[in-house]
């Protein structure tokens, strides 16, 4: 203990709350070398402190009596509490009578005034952060000293042993808080605990009757284990209830197994319901998932994809496909430009379409690498083509939200163009309309840069947000793509026609051409026309082909 204290080089924290001046001052003297110290004048302002601080203190030196809110009601209030009252408390008085019953209080020790012996005093309260310590170490081995509820190791012994007793059907039910590290943040880690307390209790609550088994195998996840129900609506509402009156806002994901299989281990058990609930994650309109074998297939197949996607990578597996796209302001439609869009040919698992990968890396990252692969290759095919026909022809690629937050983004552009001998006006960027309302701060700032040294950015998506028109007045962009449900719905009644009229002619009035994708019929193209939309990207004219058949277009257009 004593050799990890000096390595660590950590100090811990000691509260001294005393009215007098001069009694602060010897205190923190004594103390101020081994420890952090901070002092206060009286119960009140410690409470406070106590409460709002996100480092815990080790150790509380507390007078009896002060203004305000004296010693014994202070003492009285942090025994009181679940997420103070392991913290040690040594009273410092001069009378028999108080000691005897600050004691009797739960203080852990007393020291009396006046103070004369440094050493001495230095030495009891170490002694006494090192009991409490010790106790708190002992105690977490079998229960968490925040919750009350079991550790992981004995969580599991105690499953282990329930199986050996009872033949019942089992369910295992992992709980989560959504964000909980948002709370922590914004509040301190005092509220933080104050939370896993509380969710803590409620679980144990709520569950005890069904002869369940609770946990806290880490931070802010919670795992029951309790007699098979076949509905679990009642109780997850119940708990939401109870949640949200204690703390609005907060949600607890629920992720159940059901029926466990008693031949895998607990813990496989557990990462099945844990498979669940993270299910649960970005879908708001629930809070609860059931695990299941087809579950159990994606998340397979998940880690399949996210496992080979560096080989992938490697052996240029990851294949470029051209969009055409057509302006169609004349009589005749010519090729413009073309989008990037990328497909994956598996080896063992065959086409694999971006919808199955791109949202699964955006979630992790690793769509970046995705991204910059195609960028690359993208690039590439418009010199290769440059080169062969004589003709330029712009290609825009896709620019996750994510990439945004890259710092050298635009240097990764520049590179690309650079190798390639392009310009900023061959390689299009499109960002899509969520990256605002996510930071629109962060958005403004890139895109503003990126079209400050000459690329041209077109905004994808476009009327998907929940902040389409905030955006289009305070983001500058070179090209407004209408996202693909306009278009579909155009046909559909008369208000979303109208919705499409509206928005071409916002576009018209900042002076931005639109890009309409997804125009499937002609019909729609020739609506579309007369609204006003000059270019269109869409089965009308083709699919995203392989670079092979985009080659097709190109020559088309050099001989027409
Ligand atoms: P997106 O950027 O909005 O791309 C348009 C999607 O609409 C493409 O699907 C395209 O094939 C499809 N589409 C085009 N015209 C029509 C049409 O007339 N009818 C219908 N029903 N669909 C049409 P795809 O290629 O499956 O890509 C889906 C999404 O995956 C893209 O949506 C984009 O968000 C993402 N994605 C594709 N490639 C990349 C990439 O290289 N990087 C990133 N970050 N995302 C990509
Ligand atoms: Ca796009
Ligand atoms: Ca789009």
């Amino acid at each position: 203990m004593e050799s990890f204290r000096v390595a660590s080089g950590f100090k811990r924290r000691v509260l001294i709350v005393d009215d007098e001046l001069v009694n602060r001052e010897i205190l923190s003297n004594i103390f101020k070398d081994t420890y952090d110290v901070t002092c206060v004048c009286d119960g009140s302002e410690a409470w406070e402190i106590l409460h709002s601080e996100t480092r815990d203190f080790s150790l509380v030196l507390l007078d009896l009596l002060m203004p305000n809110m004296d010693g014994f009601e202070l003492l009285e209030r942090i025994k009181g509490d679940d997420t103070l009252k392991s913290i040690p408390i040594i009273v410092m008085t001069s009378e028999k009578d108080a000691e005897v019953r600050s004691i009797r209080q739960g203080a852990a020790d007393f020291i009396t005034k006046p103070y004369d012996m440094p050493e001495v005093i230095l030495a009891r309260c170490e002694r006494i952060i090192e009991l409490s310590e010790d106790k708190n170490t002992i105690r977490s081995a079998e229960k968490d000293v925040l919750t009350g509820l079991y550790t992981r190791g004995f969580f599991f012994e105690y499953i282990r042993q329930i199986d050996e007793l009872i033949d019942a059907s089992m369910d295992a039910l992992v709980f989560n808080i959504d964000r909980f590290h948002l709370v922590n943040e914004i509040y301190g880690r005092r509220v933080g605990n104050e939370v896993l307390v509380k969710v803590a209790q409620i679980i144990s609550d709520i569950m005890g009757p069904h002869a369940a088994i609770s946990g806290r195998p880490e931070g802010d996840t919670f795992f029951v284990y309790c007699t098979h129900l076949d509905s679990y609506d009642e109780i997850i509402e119940r708990i939401r209830a109870e949640l949200n009156s204690a703390f609005a806002n907060l949600r607890l994901r629920t992720g159940i197994y059901q029926n466990v299989d008693k031949s895998i281990d607990a813990q496989t058990r557990f990462d099945r319901a844990k498979i669940a609930a993270d299910r649960v994650r970005g879908d708001y309109s629930t809070s609860v998932a059931y695990y299941s074998s087809e579950l159990h297939d994606r998340s397979l197949y998940s880690e399949r994809l996210i496992n080979d996607i560096d080989d992938a990578i490697r052996n240029e597996d990851l294949k470029v496909y051209f969009q055409p796209k057509y302006e169609v302001t004349g009589d005749v439609p010519r090729l413009r430009s073309a989008e990037a869009l990328v497909r994956w040919v598996h080896p063992e698992l065959g086409l694999i379409s971006p919808g199955d990968f791109v949202p699964l890396f955006e979630s992790n990252g690793l769509i970046r690498k995705v991204d910059n692969y195609v960028w690359e290759h993208a690039a590439a095919y418009v010199k290769q083509w440059r080169d062969r026909y004589g003709f330029t022809l712009p290609v825009s690629v896709n620019v996750s939200r994510i990439d945004i937050y890259d710092p050298e983004l635009e240097q990764k552009f520049k590179n690309i163009l650079a190798v390639n001998g392009l310009t900023e006006k061959e390689l299009l960027l499109e960002i899509t309309e969520s990256a605002y309302s996510e930071d629109a701060g962060k958005l403004i700032e890139v895109v503003e840069s990126l079209r400050h040294r000459g690329f041209k950015v077109e905004m994808d998506d476009f009327g998907s947000g929940y902040s389409s028109l905030n955006m289009i007045t305070t983001l500058p962009i070179d090209v407004l793509k209408l996202d693909m449900k306009f278009v579909r719905n155009m046909g559909k009644d008369d208000k979303s026609l109208k919705l499409v009229e509206l928005i071409i002619d916002i576009a018209r009035f900042l002076d931005v051409p639109v890009v309409a994708e997804g125009v499937e019929t002609e019909e729609q193209l020739n609506t579309l026309k007369k609204m006003g939309c000059e270019i269109i990207q869409g089965y009308y004219f083709s699919k995203p082909v392989p670079a092979e058949e985009f080659v097709l277009f190109i020559e088309k257009e050099i001989n027409s």
